[in-house]
């Protein structure tokens, strides 16, 4: 992830920023171990290797068509890459799969920055993120159940 320009502190604090109206004492700390703790299960090192192996392909123009093109405009209708990315927040219930939606409209902070551009393609990574944000603050809901009652 980091050779695909993201930093684990970026998605904490996209976490951080998800959580705090729920949770005021909250500490940048706590998010970066949640976002570490999601990213130490095997199925979403499974669901992050593939993605960005396909983001890698495209950019390569190794792809057959149609796909080849469908990653290189980000078309709209391909909508795979948020189902990859729902096998991570899948894993934390409810409150993942809110935040993810969330996320996938507003694109917060590091998410909204990796839109595809010139040469770069990061249609599956800014999903992944999103997922992965979504992931680890649902787990921080879930470890302060009375500030999180209003998230679901
Ligand atoms: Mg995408």
């Amino acid at each position: 992830m980091q050779e695909r320009g993201v930093n684990l502190s970026e998605i904490a604090k996209v976490v951080y920023d998800l959580q705090l109206p729920y949770n005021p004492t909250l500490q940048i700390n706590e998010c970066l171990e949640s976002v570490e703790a999601v990213l130490k299960k095997r199925e979403v090192q499974h669901a992050v290797i593939t993605g960005i192996a396909i983001d890698i392909l495209a950019e390569k123009k190794q792809l057959p068509e149609p796909f080849q093109t469908i990653m290189e405009v980000d078309e709209p209708l391909y909508g795979i890459d948020e189902i990859l990315a729902l096998s991570i927040t899948n894993v934390y219930g409810t409150i993942g799969l809110t935040s993810f939606g969330y996320l996938d409209k507003e694109k917060m902070g590091i998410i909204r920055g990796l839109n595809n551009h010139g040469k770069e393609v990061h249609v599956f990574l800014d999903d992944l993120i999103a997922g992965i944000a979504a992931a680890a603050s649902a787990r921080i809901a879930h470890a302060h159940p009375d500030e999180s009652r209003y998230q679901d």
